[in-house]
Protein backbone atom coordinates (compact mmCIF):
# COMPACT_ATOMS: atom_id res chain seq x y z
CA UNK A 1 0.00 0.00 0.00
CA UNK A 2 1.89 2.88 -1.29
CA UNK A 3 -0.92 5.39 0.43
CA UNK A 4 0.49 7.67 2.53
CA UNK A 5 -0.65 9.04 6.13
CA UNK A 6 -0.56 12.79 7.27
CA UNK A 7 0.54 11.19 10.69
CA UNK A 8 1.25 7.80 11.71
CA UNK A 9 2.52 6.28 14.81
CA UNK A 10 4.07 2.60 14.20
CA UNK A 11 3.96 0.83 17.86
CA UNK A 12 5.40 3.44 19.40
CA UNK A 13 6.77 2.90 23.23
CA UNK A 14 7.43 5.96 25.48
CA UNK A 15 6.71 7.30 28.94
CA UNK A 16 8.64 9.09 31.64
CA UNK A 17 11.95 7.83 32.37
CA UNK A 18 11.58 4.38 33.61
CA UNK A 19 8.27 4.31 33.99
CA UNK A 20 6.71 3.15 30.59
CA UNK A 21 2.94 4.61 29.77
CA UNK A 22 2.51 3.69 26.27
CA UNK A 23 3.59 0.02 25.19
CA UNK A 24 3.38 0.27 21.47
CA UNK A 25 0.80 2.22 20.14
CA UNK A 26 -0.15 2.73 16.66
CA UNK A 27 -2.69 4.91 14.62
CA UNK A 28 -3.12 7.07 11.69
CA UNK A 29 -4.25 10.49 10.77
CA UNK A 30 -5.45 11.54 7.27
CA UNK A 31 -5.77 14.49 5.74
CA UNK A 32 -9.25 16.09 6.09
CA UNK A 33 -10.22 14.09 9.19
CA UNK A 34 -11.06 14.70 12.51
CA UNK A 35 -9.76 11.57 14.59
CA UNK A 36 -10.83 11.26 18.22
CA UNK A 37 -8.76 9.83 20.63
CA UNK A 38 -10.58 8.76 24.38
CA UNK A 39 -9.45 6.68 27.02
CA UNK A 40 -10.23 7.08 30.72
CA UNK A 41 -8.29 9.14 33.19
CA UNK A 42 -4.51 8.03 33.50
CA UNK A 43 -4.99 5.97 30.24
CA UNK A 44 -2.03 7.72 28.48
CA UNK A 45 -3.95 10.50 26.32
CA UNK A 46 -1.76 13.37 27.03
CA UNK A 47 1.43 11.11 26.80
CA UNK A 48 0.62 10.25 23.28
CA UNK A 49 0.13 13.82 22.44
CA UNK A 50 3.31 15.01 24.03
CA UNK A 51 5.16 12.17 22.50
CA UNK A 52 3.46 13.30 18.65
CA UNK A 53 4.61 17.37 19.93
CA UNK A 54 8.20 16.36 20.48
CA UNK A 55 7.85 16.60 24.32
CA UNK A 56 8.97 13.02 24.92
CA UNK A 57 10.75 10.86 22.03
CA UNK A 58 9.64 7.41 21.95
CA UNK A 59 12.09 4.69 23.15
CA UNK A 60 10.99 2.38 20.18
CA UNK A 61 8.67 2.55 17.23
CA UNK A 62 8.32 5.04 14.31
CA UNK A 63 6.51 8.64 13.91
CA UNK A 64 5.60 9.26 10.00
CA UNK A 65 4.46 12.93 8.93
CA UNK A 66 3.77 13.23 5.55
CA UNK A 67 5.77 9.76 5.09
CA UNK A 68 9.10 11.10 6.95
CA UNK A 69 10.60 9.99 10.52
CA UNK A 70 9.83 12.53 12.88
CA UNK A 71 10.51 10.63 16.47
CA UNK A 72 13.55 11.67 16.81
CA UNK A 73 12.55 15.73 16.55
CA UNK A 74 12.58 18.34 19.21
CA UNK A 75 8.99 20.38 19.41
CA UNK A 76 10.43 23.54 17.80
CA UNK A 77 11.06 21.58 14.49
CA UNK A 78 7.21 20.21 15.38
CA UNK A 79 5.29 23.48 15.11
CA UNK A 80 7.55 24.50 11.98
CA UNK A 81 6.13 21.04 10.30
CA UNK A 82 2.38 22.68 11.32
CA UNK A 83 1.34 20.70 14.19
CA UNK A 84 -0.77 22.98 16.20
CA UNK A 85 -0.87 21.51 20.00
CA UNK A 86 -3.26 23.42 22.03
CA UNK A 87 -2.70 22.09 25.20
CA UNK A 88 -5.21 21.02 27.77
CA UNK A 89 -4.11 24.21 30.12
CA UNK A 90 -4.42 26.67 27.48
CA UNK A 91 -1.76 28.30 28.66
CA UNK A 92 -3.03 31.91 27.95
CA UNK A 93 -0.63 34.82 29.24
CA UNK A 94 -2.79 36.30 31.95
CA UNK A 95 -0.61 39.72 31.48
CA UNK A 96 -1.04 39.95 27.71
CA UNK A 97 -4.57 41.10 25.91
CA UNK A 98 -6.82 38.49 23.86
CA UNK A 99 -5.23 39.99 20.81
CA UNK A 100 -1.64 39.78 21.98
CA UNK A 101 -2.38 35.95 22.93
CA UNK A 102 -3.27 35.44 19.83
CA UNK A 103 -0.65 37.54 17.93
CA UNK A 104 2.00 35.16 19.62
CA UNK A 105 1.73 32.74 17.31
CA UNK A 106 2.33 34.85 14.25
CA UNK A 107 6.08 34.50 15.32
CA UNK A 108 8.33 31.98 14.19
CA UNK A 109 5.64 30.77 11.63
CA UNK A 110 7.84 29.53 9.16
CA UNK A 111 5.42 26.69 7.10
CA UNK A 112 2.63 28.47 6.27
CA UNK A 113 0.42 31.54 5.90
CA UNK A 114 -1.77 31.19 9.72
CA UNK A 115 -5.13 32.72 9.76
CA UNK A 116 -5.00 36.07 10.03
CA UNK A 117 -5.11 37.45 13.44
CA UNK A 118 -8.86 38.97 13.09
CA UNK A 119 -10.46 36.07 10.98
CA UNK A 120 -9.32 33.73 13.82
CA UNK A 121 -10.39 36.05 16.39
CA UNK A 122 -14.11 36.53 14.42
CA UNK A 123 -14.59 32.80 14.46
CA UNK A 124 -15.47 33.48 18.03
CA UNK A 125 -18.59 35.39 18.40
CA UNK A 126 -17.58 34.94 22.66
CA UNK A 127 -14.39 37.22 21.57
CA UNK A 128 -15.95 40.32 19.92
CA UNK A 129 -15.71 43.49 21.06
CA UNK A 130 -13.39 42.22 24.16
CA UNK A 131 -9.69 42.15 21.98
CA UNK A 132 -8.01 44.55 24.77
CA UNK A 133 -9.21 42.58 27.65
CA UNK A 134 -6.42 40.75 29.65
CA UNK A 135 -5.96 37.19 29.82
CA UNK A 136 -6.54 37.20 33.03
CA UNK A 137 -9.94 38.37 33.11
CA UNK A 138 -11.20 35.29 30.74
CA UNK A 139 -13.50 32.63 31.44
CA UNK A 140 -12.68 28.98 31.25
CA UNK A 141 -14.63 28.87 27.81
CA UNK A 142 -13.20 32.12 26.63
CA UNK A 143 -9.31 30.96 27.29
CA UNK A 144 -10.37 28.03 25.17
CA UNK A 145 -11.38 29.66 22.22
CA UNK A 146 -8.70 32.23 22.35
CA UNK A 147 -5.81 28.88 22.73
CA UNK A 148 -7.93 27.61 19.22
CA UNK A 149 -7.97 31.27 17.45
CA UNK A 150 -3.99 31.46 19.04
CA UNK A 151 -3.32 27.87 17.14
CA UNK A 152 -4.79 28.62 14.11
CA UNK A 153 -2.49 31.92 13.81
CA UNK A 154 0.27 29.80 13.55
CA UNK A 155 -1.00 28.12 10.33
CA UNK A 156 -1.47 24.47 11.70
CA UNK A 157 -1.91 21.49 9.22
CA UNK A 158 -2.84 19.44 11.94
CA UNK A 159 -4.29 20.91 14.89
CA UNK A 160 -4.07 18.99 18.15
CA UNK A 161 -6.84 19.55 21.08
CA UNK A 162 -6.14 17.98 23.97
CA UNK A 163 -9.42 18.41 25.81
CA UNK A 164 -10.68 21.09 24.56
CA UNK A 165 -14.29 21.25 26.17
CA UNK A 166 -12.96 19.87 29.83
CA UNK A 167 -14.60 22.31 33.11
CA UNK A 168 -16.66 23.93 30.83
CA UNK A 169 -20.05 24.44 31.30
CA UNK A 170 -22.55 22.38 28.58
CA UNK A 171 -24.04 25.44 26.91
CA UNK A 172 -20.06 26.47 26.39
CA UNK A 173 -19.21 22.77 25.53
CA UNK A 174 -21.69 23.23 22.70
CA UNK A 175 -20.36 26.42 21.50
CA UNK A 176 -16.60 24.94 21.42
CA UNK A 177 -17.98 21.49 19.42
CA UNK A 178 -19.49 24.19 17.06
CA UNK A 179 -16.33 26.06 16.12
CA UNK A 180 -14.76 22.57 15.73
CA UNK A 181 -17.23 21.49 13.54
CA UNK A 182 -17.09 24.35 11.57
CA UNK A 183 -12.69 24.28 11.53
CA UNK A 184 -13.38 20.70 9.87
CA UNK A 185 -16.05 21.66 7.79
CA UNK A 186 -13.23 24.11 6.41
CA UNK A 187 -11.07 20.55 5.89
CA UNK A 188 -8.70 21.12 8.47
CA UNK A 189 -7.01 18.50 9.97
CA UNK A 190 -7.62 17.31 13.61
CA UNK A 191 -6.60 15.29 16.16
CA UNK A 192 -8.68 15.27 19.36
CA UNK A 193 -8.37 13.89 22.78
CA UNK A 194 -11.46 13.84 24.64
CA UNK A 195 -12.74 12.49 27.97
CA UNK A 196 -16.05 13.49 26.92
CA UNK A 197 -17.46 10.82 24.35
CA UNK A 198 -20.25 12.32 23.34
CA UNK A 199 -18.47 15.27 22.04
CA UNK A 200 -16.13 13.29 20.46
CA UNK A 201 -18.54 11.23 18.53
CA UNK A 202 -19.95 14.39 17.23
CA UNK A 203 -17.01 15.61 15.83
CA UNK A 204 -14.94 12.49 14.83
CA UNK A 205 -14.97 10.27 11.58
CA UNK A 206 -12.75 7.79 13.54
CA UNK A 207 -12.07 6.72 16.84
CA UNK A 208 -9.34 5.16 18.89
CA UNK A 209 -10.03 4.06 22.19
CA UNK A 210 -6.49 4.04 25.06
CA UNK A 211 -6.45 1.81 27.88
CA UNK A 212 -3.49 1.52 29.86
CA UNK A 213 -1.08 2.28 27.16
CA UNK A 214 -2.79 -0.13 24.25
CA UNK A 215 -5.12 1.15 21.84
CA UNK A 216 -7.96 -1.32 22.74
CA UNK A 217 -10.53 -0.25 19.35
CA UNK A 218 -10.12 1.53 16.57
CA UNK A 219 -12.75 2.19 13.77
CA UNK A 220 -15.19 4.91 12.73
CA UNK A 221 -17.38 6.48 14.37
CA UNK A 222 -20.33 4.24 13.24
CA UNK A 223 -18.71 1.35 14.77
CA UNK A 224 -17.74 2.74 17.75
CA UNK A 225 -20.92 3.47 18.33
CA UNK A 226 -22.44 0.31 17.66
CA UNK A 227 -19.97 -1.76 20.02
CA UNK A 228 -21.70 -1.11 23.40
CA UNK A 229 -18.88 -3.70 25.10
CA UNK A 230 -15.78 -0.72 24.50
CA UNK A 231 -17.97 1.82 25.52
CA UNK A 232 -19.26 -0.67 28.71
CA UNK A 233 -15.51 -2.20 29.09
CA UNK A 234 -13.15 0.99 28.81
CA UNK A 235 -14.90 3.77 29.30
CA UNK A 236 -17.79 2.78 32.00
CA UNK A 237 -20.85 4.03 29.80
CA UNK A 238 -23.20 1.90 28.60
P1 LIG B 1 -5.88 12.62 31.88
O1 LIG B 1 -7.20 12.68 31.28
O2 LIG B 1 -5.90 12.49 33.38
O3 LIG B 1 -4.94 13.68 31.40
P2 LIG B 1 -4.45 10.82 30.18
O4 LIG B 1 -5.13 9.73 29.47
O5 LIG B 1 -4.10 12.04 29.42
O6 LIG B 1 -5.31 11.21 31.43
P3 LIG B 1 -1.70 10.76 30.86
O7 LIG B 1 -1.71 12.15 31.41
O8 LIG B 1 -1.06 10.53 29.55
O9 LIG B 1 -3.17 10.19 30.82
O10 LIG B 1 -1.06 9.82 31.95
C1 LIG B 1 -0.81 8.45 31.74
C2 LIG B 1 0.02 7.87 32.86
O11 LIG B 1 1.29 8.51 32.87
C3 LIG B 1 -0.59 8.08 34.24
O12 LIG B 1 -0.42 6.89 34.96
C4 LIG B 1 0.24 9.18 34.83
O13 LIG B 1 0.35 9.03 36.21
C5 LIG B 1 1.58 9.00 34.17
N1 LIG B 1 2.30 10.28 34.04
C6 LIG B 1 1.83 11.40 33.45
N2 LIG B 1 2.73 12.40 33.48
C7 LIG B 1 3.82 11.89 34.13
C8 LIG B 1 5.11 12.42 34.47
N3 LIG B 1 5.46 13.66 34.15
N4 LIG B 1 5.95 11.58 35.11
C9 LIG B 1 5.61 10.32 35.41
N5 LIG B 1 4.42 9.77 35.11
C10 LIG B 1 3.54 10.53 34.48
Amino acid sequence: NSHTHLLELDDVRSGYGETEVLNGISMTVDEGEVVALIGRNGAGKTTTLRTIMGHLVPTTGTINYRGSDISQRDVAKTAQQGITLVPEDRQIFPGLSIRENAKISEVGTTHNEGWDVDDALSLFANLEGKENRPGSALSGGEQQMLAIARALVSGPELLVLDEPTEGLAPKIVDEVAGIIADLKSRGLTILLVEQNVETAIELADRVYVLDRGEIVFEGTTEEFTADENIKESYLGIS
